[in-house]
């Protein structure tokens, strides 16, 4: 399979060279979006901005995030690379704009499904593209026989966060709960790291044996445990400095994550500012 990855990231790569050089010609440095299939048809766009799911199922595209705006046909070309059928549908895994850029274009011809707080967020941030669907829970999509759903599993990332599972693939895409870089808790809009473990724990009652993060390389279900287990274990060491009784700042100064692959250091607000007010407030 590794080799089958990258065979196809190397067709997908020469198939955009054209693309590339009129992006350079037109002094964009941006790089280029690439088209891998993960299994059968699943395929995952990487480059600038959140992995986009495209589920191809033989009677139309089910589309998951849409990078930003100015990835719309550059988007489309890499689908229409793999696929001709029509976009059917298109869901959300939370209303940042480098997942939710190219709603606005998608909108036209497909309906934009995500979590009610997914809607609010975007419309309070008078961003473009809220969506047309919105549910509380769960919700599913069904396109021929191919079925796709989304859970809303708790807060995290965001208050809006979904988990997209497509079942028949034993497959996820965990949106930005999932982020193989750096992590960030957006709590201006409702994220939450005291719920990020449990939000992982609930994923992790999926069966599913592989996951495509919101940013990076897709993981085993035993590396989604891993990245759950590094979240476990700063919210241990942060409960312990704070029932220390630390300052926030010595609590700044003090909570270690580089030896979890994070550095939260210019995080602010949304990083241990953020996380520090949060447990103050959930511990009294
Ligand atoms: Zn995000």
């Amino acid at each position: 399979m590794r080799n089958k990855f990258l065979i196809v990231a190397l067709a997908a790569f020469v198939g955009v060279s054209a693309a590339t050089l009129s992006a350079f010609t037109q002094g964009q440095t941006q790089p280029p979006l690439a088209i891998n299939e993960v299994v059968d048809g699943l395929y995952v766009i990487t480059g600038p901005g959140g992995n986009i799911g495209v589920r191809v199922t033989g009677e139309g595209v089910i589309v998951i995030d849409d990078k930003f705006e100015r990835n719309y046909d550059e988007i489309m070309t890499n689908i229409r690379s793999v696929t001709n059928e029509p976009i059917k549908y298109v869901l959300n895994t939370h209303h940042h704009g480098d997942h939710t850029g190219s709603n606005v274009q998608f909108a036209a011809t497909a309906p934009v499904i995500a979590h009610k707080n997914v809607r609010a967020n975007i419309l309070r941030n008078s961003q473009a593209g809220p969506p047309s669907i919105i549910f509380s829970n769960d919700t599913a999509v069904f396109v021929g026989d191919v079925e796709v759903q989304a859970h809303h599993l708790g807060r995290g990332h965001t208050n809006g966060d979904s988990v997209i599972y497509f079942p028949d693939l034993r497959i996820i895409h965990g949106g930005d709960l999932l982020n193989t870089g750096n992590i960030f808790i957006d709590f201006n809009n409702g994220g939450s790291f005291v719920e990020w473990v449990d939000t992982l724990d609930s994923m992790l009652e999926l069966d599913f044996v592989t996951a495509i993060p919101g940013h990076g390389n897709l993981l085993t279900k035993d590396e989604v445990r891993v990245y759950r287990n590094k979240f476990a274990a700063l919210e241990t060491r942060a409960k312990e400095l704070i029932s220390e009784g630390m300052s926030s700042d010595d609590f700044l100064a003090n909570l270690q994550s580089e030896d979890l692959g994070w550095d939260l250091s210019g995080r602010g607000g949304q990083g241990p500012q953020g996380i520090y007010a949060e447990l103050t407030r959930s511990m009294e």
